[in-house]
């Protein structure tokens, strides 16, 4: 064998360097770092196909059109010209092909002396590539390419080849093909040393393959069905590995008994609640104080996840909550996620603190310097006792006296390591509560966020009237300018919502403001004001068109989702939401709760285009028939299937799974929290000879303790 091979070694090659596979070498070892931090054998083979194709289906041209909706075909052509054009950087290589349906053109950009080499005219070729349009005509890019005779000298497999997730960058110069030969090096080096972590009988309890098989074929699936098993073993893996981490994390906070204590219910807590309670609390706020009292006076430090619709009154309990702390001597704080909302808690609890002696304060990355300086001082000295704040609340200079509460409130926008860092600000941490209006299975949700005892809000204060939705295109954009009109005539208010996506953000700032212009310009009721807010303003003008809007000077606000969450104007009847396809479902329930607050009937207008896809018409349908945010989210959950439990907010989870999906493989989530309970109740630190695999296991999937400020945002 080559020098390269006989260099890994075969104790722990699995960690050894990608770049000794040979084709790889340091240049691409590099680029497969940066792209996608592939660095071991292992690592790439962890690193799984996302999708396959059937390499023995063969289209024809005139078969694929625009609608085919086709990620990768193959086709059998002839190649009939080559053509050059453009010049430089700009320089590409066409090549037109035939069948008996139609023709083609595939085109080069880069690699062109490479591939020029190899097209023959008049030959006939396999080519497999993603197809496109280009002037009415099938194009392919850069597809790969062997001619008849190669592909039929193959040995035959089961057709099956994977595609291997990628980024923009590496696909450039190393395609899903490329990345298909890595791993084809690959297996016969890494094949025999791939110990199975678990055992025989433990694999035949739970119906899994041995994990060489499971490799195996989730890179060269043999058959569907074996394709199945082997994607069933890998989830499998990475669950059971999370399962071990929380689990014995769980162990190990619950025999620590270092929590602070708060055995007091004393002046803060009981005034509030004979005093200055404006309304009696409901049944679930009450049984959730409760259950954080109860938490509180073990000695153990609570890690609690409440959980409550829109609506539900979460904050009187995080206020409730934070008194119980004052009252025992301790300092509290409450992290939002946005300026505006954190000025709203602010605001809310002053008004409902009334002229009880609770000094609170505020801290944001906008605040100034006063303001800051109040802060920082007040809270080092301990005079200030509860803290309000945005994601600056885990600056270093933050240091508190005493900090025994820390209330997180829409957790889904924080990550793991904002918490981490929190609980650092003391020798001791404090108890947490992390407040979330998504409700998510506990299994779940601690997979998502870590170790965490559940509560639920499940009732909503007295009075509410269900709010009633409907579903509008935009040719009845008439119709909702009169329905606003006739709501604002009666003393109402109106928010206007438009989509904010990440990738098109240019192109969403324009909606906004054409919409905002043409509300302020067409809308047939001149006298009446117009407010606006979005994230590029200035924090001071956004402050003002909120209290603009807040205090009913502007009767329209229109905005970005920035207003998703918390915000309070009970006076505020309609939501409009604009292109309301482009919204997730708890999204859109997160916005429809920011009216029915008031003892008027509310409403939620969708706006969206004409055609809609399956899945966007089925959320949208849902939308107008429940409000029930339960029911929602599961069917979330069956819509989405695939994809992750807050879109693009999966940066929020705690554990860097491949192949497992929290939120679809919920029955998996489940077996493989049992497995580890039983595991660890054997064997607590898996110290066994036996169970030096599962500690592997357990060690990979620990999740991210290091603190990444770049994640935060
Ligand atoms: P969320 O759970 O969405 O954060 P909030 O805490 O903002 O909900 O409460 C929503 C509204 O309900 C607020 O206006 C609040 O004052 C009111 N509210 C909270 N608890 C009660 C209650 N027990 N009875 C009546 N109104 C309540
Ligand atoms: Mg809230």
């Amino acid at each position: 064998m080559s020098r390269k091979t006989s260099y890994i070694c075969p104790v722990d090659r699995l960690d050894n360097d990608i770049k000794y596979v040979p084709g790889v070498g340091e240049a691409r070892a590099k680029l497969l770092d940066r792209e996608l931090g592939i660095r071991t054998l292992g690592d790439m083979l962890r690193h799984y196909p996302f999708r396959y194709i059937d390499r023995t289906r063969i289209y024809r041209i005139a078969e694929i059109t625009d609608a085919a909706g086709l990620a990768y075909v193959q086709l059998r052509a002839r190649v009939m010209g080559v053509a050059y054009a453009g010049e430089g950087r700009r320089r590409r290589f066409t090549v037109s092909v035939q069948d008996a349906t139609g023709t083609a053109e595939l085109v080069w950009f880069q690699g062109i002396k490479w591939i020029e080499k190899r097209i023959e005219k008049g030959r006939e070729y396999l080519i497999f590539g993603r197809p496109g349009f280009y002037r009415g005509m099938l194009s392919m890019a850069h597809p790969e390419l062997e001619t008849v005779e190669q592909a039929l000298s193959r040995k035959p497999e089961s057709g099956m080849q994977g595609i291997y997730p990628s980024t923009e960058k590496l696909s450039n110069q190393l395609g899903t093909k490329g990345m298909y030969q890595i791993v084809c090096k690959l297996w016969p080096l890494v094949r025999d040393g791939i110990e199975d972590p678990l055992a025989e009988s433990f694999r035949a309890r739970y119906g899994l393959l041995p994990l060489r098989e499971a490799y195996y074929n989730i890179h060269f699936p043999q058959s569907q069905e074996l394709l199945r098993q082997a994607q069933y073993r890998l989830k499998f893996d990475e669950l059971l590995g999370v399962q071990l981490n929380i689990q014995a994390r769980r162990t190990a906070r619950l025999t620590r008994q270092d929590g602070f204590l708060f055995p007091k219910v004393g002046e803060a807590f009981n005034t509030f609640y004979r005093e200055q309670l404006p309304f009696p609390l409901t049944g679930a706020q009450k049984r959730v104080i409760r259950e954080i009292r109860q938490d509180t006076v073990t000695g153990f430090q609570m890690n609690r996840l409440l959980q409550g619709d829109v609506g539900s009154g979460k904050t009187l309990v995080a206020l409730m909550s934070m008194l119980l702390a004052v009252d025992n001597g301790f300092q509290a704080c409450m992290m939002a996620p946005t300026e505006i909302l954190a000025r709203q808690h602010l605001a809310t609890i002053r008004r409902m603190l009334g002229p009880m002696a609770v000094r609170v304060a505020i801290l944001t990355g906008a605040s100034k310097t006063a303001e800051r300086r109040e802060a920082l001082e007040g809270i080092a000295s301990g005079e200030v006792q509860l803290l309000i704040g945005t994601h600056a609340l885990i600056e270093d200079r933050v240091q508190f006296a005493n900090l025994g509460l820390v209330v997180i409130d829409e957790q889904h926008r924080f990550g793991v390591e904002q918490r981490a860092r929190l609980w650092t600000k003391n020798a001791r941490p404090p108890h947490i509560l992390v407040m979330t209006a998504t409700p998510i299975p506990r299994t779940l949700a601690m997979t998502l966020y870590g170790d965490l005892d559940v509560s639920v809000i499940d009732e909503l204060p007295p009075g509410r009237h269900p709010i009633r939705t409907f579903h509008y295109t935009d040719a009845a954009r008439l119709k909702l300018f009169g329905f606003m009109r006739q709501q604002i005539c009666q003393g109402r208010q109106v928010y206007v919502v438009y989509p904010l996506i990440k990738e098109s953000e240019a192109m969403d700032y324009k909606d906004l403001t054409d919409g905002y212009e043409a509300i302020s310009r067409d809308f047939p009721l001149p006298e009446y004001v117009t407010a606006i807010c979005h994230g590029k303003m200035k924090p001071a003008d956004k402050e003002e068109s909120m209290r603009q809007f807040k205090e009913g000077e502007a009767q329209i606000l229109v905005a970005t989702s920035v207003i998703e969450v918390g915000v309070d104007v009970p006076n505020a009847t309609v939501m409009v939401i604009e292109s309301a396809e482009r919204f997730g479902l708890s999204q859109l329930h997160q916005l429809r709760g920011r009216v029915g607050r008031g003892a008027e009937q509310s409403y939620c207008i969708l706006m969206s285009g004409e055609k809609l896809s399956r899945e966007a018409r089925a959320r949208l349908d849902a939308m107008c028939e429940t409000n029930d945010g339960f029911r929602l989210a599961e069917l979330d959950l069956k819509l989405r299937g695939a994809g992750d439990i807050n879109g693009t907010q999966q940066s929020g989870m705690a554990f860097d799974l491949k192949i497992a999906n929290p939120t679809a493989d919920v029955q998996i989530l489940t077996l493989t929290r049992e497995a580890a309970g039983e595991l660890l109740a054997d064997d607590p630190q898996l110290s066994r000879p036996e169970h030096r695999g599962l500690e592997v296991l357990r060690r990979r999937y620990a999740g991210r303790d290091e603190i990444d400020f770049s994640r935060i945002s």
